[in-house]
């Protein structure tokens, strides 16, 4: 990196360090660090990309809708390609899950509303007749384009004067003299009077490298698959899954549809990888679901879902540790909550949240874990 010294570093270029790093660059002089090669190379290059309200915890609902315009209206200049693809979910309710079904519709305030099997059948005419005795439509969500959201945020943070360091782990983290100081892996040290942790699945372990206290962050593996579901065109197909939430598929380009089996499996921070049965799981589950042959998985993948103990985010200072502010917890939840996220969490390190955001600060603050 050209400079050493910055007021803030962010640590952790995936969605939650690369939102928070372009918001902190129009105040401050800002620098984020990434030990991979490419910035989105762990979590945020591994989802299902999908915008969904009625999904999550409350902090994690209000994040969900305080960024529906940010996908709708990005700013100017932004990204060259639009944010966001309508496409609705359906939710389905093999026998015996009926009464969940009722619960989530009536949970979901109007947003989601039932829906005759037979119109599912109709949208999506490979899925077992016989599979789902009742539905639900959530049509307001979308698709999101998560690479063009990512290098939207890194272009502003270099637009606004940030600076990025590819291939830098923070090695030894440390604070003197009102000082953080970050050594890399490429032998700098860094120094800032403020410090991100957004480091995904290895936040606790890089809060423990600083001194300060883990918080029970827990990374969860969850799978993916690609199949060919030849011979149907699934392009236009809403994503589909059951509302006890072991399965959801959804189109991927025009001719492929990705699967998951919503796996949540306990994981050490890694480079996750699929494992064999988990595959073999997810291909099973579809099965059931679907009259489609899984002739072959074209592709597999697994990424960390990082959770905290309450399974709501941890967006905010370190009281004992002023300056060192958290950025972790995004569980599944990370993309389509980034845009409020990044602006709440520069909003608490600068001292002014956004009005509409503040009644989020209590459900994110990571000093619960303390008490
Ligand atoms: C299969 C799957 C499906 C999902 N589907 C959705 C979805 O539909 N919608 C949604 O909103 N979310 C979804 N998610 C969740 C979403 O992807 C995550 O919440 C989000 O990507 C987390 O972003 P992050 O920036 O916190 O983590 P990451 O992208 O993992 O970024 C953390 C970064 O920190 C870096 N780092 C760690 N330690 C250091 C260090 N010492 N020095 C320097 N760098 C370091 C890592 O290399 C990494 O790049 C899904 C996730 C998975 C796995």
């Amino acid at each position: 990196m050209d400079a050493h010294r910055f007021d803030v570093i962010v640590i952790g270029a995936g969605i939650a360090g690369a939102t928070t790093a372009a918001h902190l660059a129009k105040h401050f002089r800002v620098g984020l660090i990434e030990m991979e090669e490419s910035a989105g190379y762990h979590t945020t290059g591994r989802s299902a990309a999908i915008w969904m309200l009625n999904y999550g915890p409350p902090d994690v609902r209000l994040m969900t809708g305080g960024s529906r315009e940010f996908f709708e209206h990005p700013p100017e200049g932004f990204a060259d390609v639009p944010l966001m693809q309508r496409r609705a979910v359906v939710h389905l309710a093999p026998p015996g899950e009926e009464a969940m079904l009722a619960e989530k519709i009536a949970a979901s305030d109007g947003t989601i509303t039932p829906i005759p099997v037979a119109e599912v059948l109709a949208m999506a005419p490979g899925l077992r007749p016989d599979y789902a005795v009742a539905a639900a439509i959530e049509p307001e969500s979308f698709d999101m384009d998560v690479a063009a959201l990512h290098q939207g945020y890194l272009k502003l943070l270099r637009a606004r004067g940030g600076q990025i360091g590819l291939r830098s782990r923070a090695g030894q983290i440390w604070q003197q003299g009102g000082l953080w100081r970050v050594t890399t892996a490429h032998g700098e040290t860094l120094g800032a009077e403020v410090l991100v942790n957004a480091a995904g699945a290895w936040g606790d372990e890089l809060a423990v490298i600083a001194g300060v206290p883990p918080i029970g962050l827990q990374p969860k593996r969850r799978t993916a698959i690609v199949i060919d579901p030849a011979p149907y065109e699934v392009a236009d197909w809403p994503l589909l899954g059951d509302v006890a939430h072991t399965w959801y598929a959804r189109p991927e380009a025009r001719r492929k549809l990705m699967v998951s089996p919503a796996d949540e499996i306990d994981s050490p921070a890694t480079d996750a990888q699929p494992d064999e049965l988990d595959v073999a799981i997810t291909a099973d589950r579809f099965s059931q679901a679907f009259n489609i042959d899984v002739r072959r998985i074209e592709h597999s993948w697994a990424g960390l879902r990082s959770f905290t103990p309450d399974r709501s985010f941890a967006l905010g200072e370190e009281a004992s540790r002023p300056g060192f502010f958290w950025a972790v917890g995004q569980g599944g939840y990370g993309i389509q909550t980034a845009p409020a996220a990044g602006r709440l969490l520069a909003g608490l390190i600068r001292g002014e949240v956004p009005a509409e955001l503040q009644r989020i600060v209590p459900m994110v603050d990571p000093m619960r874990f303390r008490k």
